[in-house]
């Protein structure tokens, strides 16, 4: 069983930059996952594949969701990679912050 990731920690650029040199980013039209527990299949914004070492992304959405999803993303791969259990709610938490400090202003799109 990983750690649930506790620390809020702001990405660094070394982060981003060791996170690329493992993971690849895929932009798509539609980003699907299944849920294990329900067995269904959603659409949403972007997903972290850490056994294919891959972020997906939909290209789909204004620049705000895909700036807001990319970070998401990373949060999630930078917990993959250090052996932690990514949990949603802090990813959502940290990137929205992380977001407000990049483009010096809170994300106010719909993401859900
Ligand atoms: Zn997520």
């Amino acid at each position: 069983m990983k750690r649930p990731t506790k620390r809020l920690k702001l990405l660094t650029m070394t982060d981003m930059v060791d996170i690329l040199l493992d993971f690849d980013v895929v932009h798509d039209a539609e980003v699907l996952i299944t849920s294990e527990k329900e067995n269904e299949t959603d659409e949403c914004y972007g997903a972290t594949d850490h056994e294919g070492s891959r972020i997906m992304l939909c290209d789909r959405f204004p620049q705000g969701v895909r700036r807001l999803t990319i970070l998401h993303e990373l949060y999630h791969a930078r917990d993959f990679r250090e052996g932690y259990e990514s949990l949603e709610k802090p990813v959502e938490k940290i990137s929205e912050r992380h977001y407000a400090k990049l483009f010096g202003h809170k994300f106010l799109g719909k993401r859900k």
